[in-house]
């Protein structure tokens, strides 16, 4: 249910282009319930916009104005925006591809057979009421068969194989300091709310939100069997165990910043931190390889972690363990009641949706998560042509050929800097479409008719498969994503970026589609993503990925000037009560800024190639630079439910998307140009910031 908010960070040390919460909503719609609205349709939407905005005023507004009217929020979903409509289509896509597998006999390939058996075993809503608690009980049984708290390294090592989110994370990641090997990695993990200041910050909506959050936690108890008076002093004791977890815990701000949560060291030093806790026990029982270095990413949690173990009874710990459990596992395999209580608190209440999305998404959803490369070869089969994937891999190259072109341009950067930044610029691996070998699913066993089974199984084949590279090289060919993910990514230890199928396609990408459009649009990503690999985070790592300072002194000295000024104006920002977090968005608002001039750059020089006349206006009555402007601000075209926005505000790397639109284009002079905007109006800035 809330894998949305999973905060193992270092497991997964990767930027992308829309909001994190995108990349996986366990919720999303259509305008309600099975009614499907949205097609991609190429060209400029003059539709989505408000004519009567003055564009050097709002240009946000002069783009989207019409947004909210053209595609209002359904009730099943948390926001409405180009990713989100998107992300719709592409499960409508997979919902065809998967009734037809599970229809099928047994001609099937082994692949189509697992995804359509997989996909009809989550839709037997009777078959998984029917079973009620039962295929849980074996989880619970080993819950209250604890008679000390020794024996938790056995059960904690079963949770991380089938992804429980108590205590702890552990899983392999390539090495910050060494990007040829993959190494083991033990991180803060165990809270059930989306962050560590969630357990602390004051004010009257906080204190709502954890009041809530300990009645849902006594409701799932409730719904376990436990009396109410029993189920309110779980929760509550549950609550101090978590927040003395938080205290501990490292906060989001923080765990973007490489060096801290990197600690390399022998598993002795882990085994020091905490004592009381039998790590050879644990790592015997998750099955990983032998290591004998281990990276603790946050060792003062751990040193917590211990403390909190042995000052906590055993029962308050086992009530802990049972919430964890249940609240960790997938709604759609659960019983109706305990599916409805998670909805209701982590939907309903943190985000604002006011109802569930219809089975047949989630089990999509569903699907795609426990056999990603089995759907998304099917999806690339049926929705990917390959003129996309020529196209989309030549614009790469045009942005980056106006980063290389950037970089000589730069006033503030010393030759030698110069240098070592082209060479990593020239050494980023373009991932587009899908991976040249897809994953091998043989030993996954899915069986028809065993919903929660068969989620165990693809978690636990997951996990082993993360676990089984512990001490391997690193294979540079792996995707981290589905091939139908709605989103784009750059990932620092690979130096790669990654586009997957599900993104290149209109409104975003369409290969027949003006050129000033799909710069602006899919463009800004690519320079997004790109810009990336020299950001706050990512300028950290060198084009092989690896953690190491090639920067000379004064170079970065200007760069965290330049950096500054990007904290101040989205700082500056705010949503209902709560302000930006300048610090936390600095490297995606650097990547927005630097990646729009890149893709203004590199269809210049398009245009100059081709012959574009910039000063001709369109049928649509622009001209392909204020086309360009416009695509790129109706990337953002969105509207937020409330609670989401908060949400977003104070956990996500990500400004809202009003921002993303004008805080870029009030520091692009050549913005205002193509709109005619003068000096003094809301759109020109007077101290406008630019680092790349
Ligand atoms: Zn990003």
């Amino acid at each position: 249910m809330r894998s949305t908010m999973k905060s193992l960070a270092v497991l997964l040390f990767v930027a992308c282009a829309g909001m994190a919460f995108t990349q996986t909503p366990s919720n999303a719609p259509g305008t309600r319930g099975d009614v499907q609205t949205f097609s991609p349709i190429p060209g400029l939407d003059k539709s989505l916009m408000d004519a009567t905005a003055n564009p050097c005023v709002d240009f946000y507004q002069y783009a989207c104005g019409n947004w909210s009217k053209r595609h209002p929020i359904p009730s099943d979903a948390p926001y409405s925006d180009q990713f989100y409509n998107l992300d719709q289509y592409n499960r409508q896509v997979l919902h065809g591809i998967l009734e037809k597998a599970a229809a099928g006999d047994a001609s099937r390939d082994a692949n189509t057979r697992k995804i359509g058996d997989y996909y009809a075993s989550c839709m037997d809503e009777g078959a998984v009421q029917q079973k009620g608690l039962a295929p849980l009980q074996p989880e619970l049984d080993r819950i209250n068969g604890l008679t000390s708290k020794e024996q938790l390294p056995e059960l904690l090592a079963h949770y991380q194989l089938i992804n429980v989110n108590a205590f702890l994370g552990f899983g392999s990641q390539q090495d910050f300091k060494d990007a040829t090997r993959t190494i083991a990695v033990a991180a803060q993990s165990g809270l059930g709310l989306p962050e560590k200041d969630y357990y602390f910050r004051t004010g009257a909506k906080d204190e709502e939100i954890r009041k809530q959050y300990v009645q849902h936690v006594a409701n799932i108890l409730k719904l376990l069997g436990e009396s109410e008076t029993q189920a309110a002093s779980d929760a509550s004791a549950i609550m101090k165990l978590e927040t003395a977890l938080a205290k501990v815990s490292l906060d989001v701000t923080s765990q973007r910043d490489p060096n801290k949560i990197y600690h390399m060291m022998p598993i002795k030093g882990l085994q020091a931190l905490t004592p009381t806790f039998n790590w050879e026990r644990f790592y015997s029982t998750a099955g990983s390889p032998a290591f004998t270095e281990i990276n603790v990413a946050e060792p003062e949690f751990f040193k917590g972690m211990n403390q909190e173990i042995a000052e906590t009874d055993l029962p308050a710990i086992m009530a802990y363990l049972r919430w964890q459990l249940v609240s960790s596992i997938a709604g759609s395999i659960l019983p109706k009641a305990l599916d409805e209580e998670e909805f209701d608190f982590y939907e309903r209440k943190l985000v604002g949706t006011p109802e569930q999305e219809v089975r047949w998404k989630r089990c999509v959803r569903s699907t795609d998560r426990a056999l990603p490369e089995a759907l998304g070869k099917a999806y690339v089969d049926e929705q990917f042509p390959a003129a996309s994937k020529e196209k989309a891999v030549r614009m790469i190259h045009d942005i980056e050929g106006a980063m290389d072109r950037d970089i000589d341009l730069l006033d503030w950067m010393s030759a030698a800097t110069k240098t070592r930044a082209k060479e990593k610029l020239h050494l980023i691996a373009n991932k587009v479409g899908y991976p040249d070998k897809w994953r091998d699913y043989s030993k996954l066993e899915i069986v028809r008719g065993d919903a929660f089974g068969n989620n165990l199984r693809a978690v636990e084949f997951e996990s082993r498969r993360q676990l089984a590279k512990i001490g391997k090289p690193v294979d540079r060919g792996e995707w981290i994503t589905s091939t139908p993910t709605v989103n784009a990514f750059y990932n620092p230890s690979m130096n790669d970026i990654n586009f997957p199928a599900g993104v290149l396609q209109p409104a975003f990408f369409d290969a027949t589609q003006p050129d000033a459009l799909n710069y602006g649009h899919i463009g800004l990503f690519m320079g997004h993503e790109i810009t990336h690999g020299f950001d706050d985070q990512g300028r950290q790592f060198d084009g092989h990925g690896n953690l190491e300072d090639w920067w000379a002194k004064e170079d970065s000295d200007k760069f965290n000037q330049k950096a500054q000024c990007i904290v101040d104006e989205y700082a500056q920002f705010s949503v209902g009560d709560t302000k930006l977090n300048g610090k936390l968005t600095l490297g995606e608002n650097t990547a927005d800024n630097g990646g729009m001039r890149l893709a203004y750059m590199a269809f210049l020089a398009r245009a100059a190639q081709d012959g574009i006349d910039l000063n001709k206006k369109s049928a649509d009555g622009y001209t392909p630079i204020q086309q360009l402007f416009l695509g790129f601000a109706q990337d953002w075209c969105s509207e937020w439910r409330p609670e989401l926005e908060r949400l977003i505000a104070t956990t996500d790397p990500h400004s809202p998307d009003r921002f993303r639109a004008n805080g870029v284009l009030v520091n692009t002079p050549e913005f205002g140009k193509a709109f005619g905007c003068k000096a003094g109006q809301p759109m020109m800035s007077v101290k406008a910031c630019r680092v790349w």
